[in-house]
């Protein structure tokens, strides 16, 4: 036998008891504390077959009998009436259906979220990789072609300087298969990045800091292995299918166009994973290599980059401080491997083209 506190309505009047609910084996009896019941007597009993129960909120239940109401605030009260009544009690039998069907639907959408979640953050990324991987070239040069030229509109471009950046980038074999175009643009930040399709850009601000022609084609060859590798192209094309992914959750697929050009506009934010870099890096440094050009330009990059990051605040760190800080581990791989290199050519040509190219900055 255990009494409970509960709320006592009849179902007729909005008037509220005070009551005491007793439970025996097979019927609870009901005291009322301060009232009797609107027929005068002051003790029901109702019968543990005929009752319903309900839950109300987590904390309170529903005890009805003919007409009327007991609220009973005690999270328990389902298992307290188990013990008393067993789980063949109607009642409680209907009860445990329902708990059954609510625990195993709640499961049932558990388990979904947990396929979306896996779908989003693993099963997507490597689907995007795949497509990005087989997307035919001429898409790969529109997408580029489509951001460069939302990117251009507000873009101080140097036509000058873009077209001797050309000429020295012509001197270097980067094994491209498609054509490479470069642009200098005026801009004071630190930075430079290789659109999908074969724009690489190179602000003004960076380039003047070239001490020399390696430094500059290690620059120049960290990016186009980027796009060489598609990590631009990957991230849009992850950033367009996470985009389309939540669109179609939230049933508004308006505004893929929008995010193709925000997504391009990024790109000059653009930050690429430590892995990552460390591709550019190491594929930038088998394109000097097979140049014959020094591989010291990777370390004389580096320690402008170097320079370049203690000025810099740390939210608008450009593509090449990916990595920031610096991490040693680059810069040590980049030392060890120049000193292996035994084939080093002086390159004059490029040098004349280094020179034209940083003409104006040694004027200034
Ligand atoms: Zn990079």
């Amino acid at each position: 036998m255990q009494t409970l506190q509960g709320t006592y309505f009849d179902g007729k009047t909005a008037q509220a008891h005070a009551v005491n609910v007793t439970i025996q084996s097979d019927f609870l009896t009901i005291h009322f504390v301060n009232s009797t019941a609107s027929s005068g007597q002051s003790m029901l009993l109702w019968n543990a077959n005929q009752v319903q129960l309900k839950e109300t909120t987590t904390q309170q239940w529903e005890i009805s009998f003919e007409g009327a109401t007991i609220l009973v605030a005690d999270a328990q009260l389902q298992n307290i009436l188990s013990t008393y009544w067993g789980q063949n009690n109607p009642a409680l039998r209907q009860k445990n259906l329902f708990n059954y069907l609510r625990n195993r639907v709640v499961a049932l959408c558990l388990i979904a979220t947990g396929i979306l979640a896996i779908g989003y953050f693993f099963i997507l990324p490597l689907l995007c990789d795949v497509v990005a991987e087989n997307m035919p070239y001429s898409y790969e040069k529109q997408l580029g072609e489509t951001v460069f030229n939302s990117m251009v509109n507000t873009a101080d471009v140097d036509s000058t300087r873009s077209a001797q950046l050309q000429q020295f980038a012509n001197g270097i074999q980067f094994g491209n298969k498609h054509p490479l175009t470069f642009y200098v643009v005026n801009d004071d930040v630190y930075n430079a990045f290789a659109l999908p399709g074969g724009h690489v850009v190179v602000y003004n601000k960076l380039l003047n800091q070239m001490p020399t022609k390696e430094a500059l084609a290690a620059l120049l060859a960290h990016e186009v292995a980027h796009q060489k590798n598609k990590h631009a192209l990957k991230s849009m094309v992850r950033g367009i299918a996470n985009y389309a992914f939540i669109a179609i959750l939230t049933n508004d697929v308006n505004g893929i166009t929008a995010l193709l050009i925000q997504s391009g506009g990024n790109l000059k934010q653009m930050k690429f994973s430590r892995n990552l870099e460390t591709e550019a890096d190491d594929d930038g440094l088998d394109i000097l290599k097979n140049n014959q050009l020094s591989q010291k330009g990777f370390e004389q990059l580096f320690d402008v980059l170097g320079v370049a990051e203690e000025e810099y605040p740390a939210s608008t760190f450009p593509e090449m401080l990916s990595t920031h800080p610096l991490t040693k581990k680059r810069l040590n791989k980049a030392v060890e491997t120049a000193k292996k290199q035994t084939q080093i050519l002086p390159h004059y040509q490029l040098e004349k083209h280094f020179e034209a190219l940083m003409a104006g900055v040694k004027q200034q």
